[in-house]
């Protein structure tokens, strides 16, 4: 009977980070629109419990009593942290999935959606990849800790299905911009971190410098197009096996491309340079989005352009505040 059915509880671990503001920002905006009736929406951060502890991770099941979970959360950082810190990459995060997954499977969690990533994938590899390579060759060195906790996320998935029928699954993001990111020069990703050194450059009157030739390929999703799949594939995609959301192989653009859109969106009128004695890191890594093509052919992305003028516009809007 579906008039006294229970409502929908969805419960977003990492939900003050660049996704999970996202997907609130997503389903809260004008007037929570995009909220279906009798669904709740719950936002944790680190304050609500630590997920890397098990007793913390019940008190918060306990607490919420979530139908459905998307689990962000993780320890994440760019190329020197993974390298340097391995054993607290594959641990921590290791620990947050399985105390997420296990509570998932005892809570009777009715769908499970964890978070994969482009860069677990196999180092030596042929593009594009595509979901079913995940597992076909070890990651690169550099982030081997990372890389081996998300993947038992797909593998651990499939055992949950198979043992206890539970409906876990996983999406796998490219490159993630937005509002609400990380916008360190030094830590943060390549899109927030041109954002930032471009508003330098334009404050300071000095050329705005990008590392390396420009000319290395990347997909970017904004982060809001990708709150609105993630919260479909929450509602709607039933296979334990996991998705790339992505933007078309056709959308790929260069660093070079990207910069310049940052620059025209601050209305940086100076000089820009390539620092060619940087490294490029690899050329492409072309994800293929059909299996998402296929459940949303129609879908539209937001313009690399305009998803920067957004990203922009909030980063000099909370320049005092964010994360940089
Ligand atoms: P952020 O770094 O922006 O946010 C991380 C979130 O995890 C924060 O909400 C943080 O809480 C929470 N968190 C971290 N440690 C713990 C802990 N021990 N206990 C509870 N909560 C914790 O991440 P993103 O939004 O960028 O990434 C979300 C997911 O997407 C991650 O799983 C990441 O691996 C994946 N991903 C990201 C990509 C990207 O380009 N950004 C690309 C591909 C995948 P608090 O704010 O309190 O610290």
């Amino acid at each position: 009977d579906t008039k006294t059915a229970a409502p929908n509880v969805v419960m977003v671990t990492g939900g003050s980070g660049l996704v999970g503001q996202a997907i609130k920002e997503y389903v809260t905006e004008n007037d929570n629109e995009n909220t279906l009736s009798g669904e709740t929406w719950i936002f944790l951060s680190s304050k609500d419990g630590d997920l890397r502890d098990r007793k913390a991770t019940e008190a918060v099941f306990e607490k919420f009593k979530p139908t459905h979970v998307i689990h962000l959360a993780a320890k994440v950082g760019g190329l020197f942290a993974n390298m340097a810190e391995k054993v607290e990459f594959y641990r921590e995060n290791i620990l947050m999935n399985d105390n997420i997954m296990e509570c998932s499977r005892i809570y009777k969690v009715q769908k499970l959606v964890g978070m994969l990533s482009t860069c677990i994938f196999p180092d030596k590899t042929t593009y594009p990849i595509d979901e079913t390579m995940i597992h076909n060759g070890p990651p690169h060195h550099s982030n081997e800790g990372y890389a081996y906790a998300k993947r038992m996320i797909d593998t651990m998935n499939r055992a949950y299905n198979e043992e206890y029928n539970c409906n876990f699954t996983s999406i796998i993001p490219t490159n993630i911009y937005g509002k609400s990111d990380n916008f360190s020069i030094e830590t943060g990703h390549v899109i927030p971190g041109l954002i930032h050194k471009c508003y330098k450059a334009k404050q300071d009157g000095t050329p705005f410098c990008i590392w390396g030739s420009g000319t290395p390929l990347r997909q970017f999703v904004y982060s809001r197009d990708l709150a609105e799949l993630t919260v479909w594939v929450t509602r709607e995609y039933n296979e334990a096996d996991p998705i790339i959301l992505s933007v078309d192989e056709d959308d790929e653009v260069t660093i070079k491309d990207v910069a310049l859109a940052v620059a025209k969106a601050h209305n940086f009128e100076g000089k820009i340079e390539f620092d060619t004695s940087k490294s490029d890191g690899q050329y492409k890594k072309t994800a293929c989005n059909m299996k998402l093509r296929k459940y949303r052919p129609d879908y539209k992305f937001t313009s690399m352009p305009d998803g920067i003028q957004k990203s922009v516009d909030w980063f000099v809007a909370n320049y005092e505040t964010c994360r940089k």
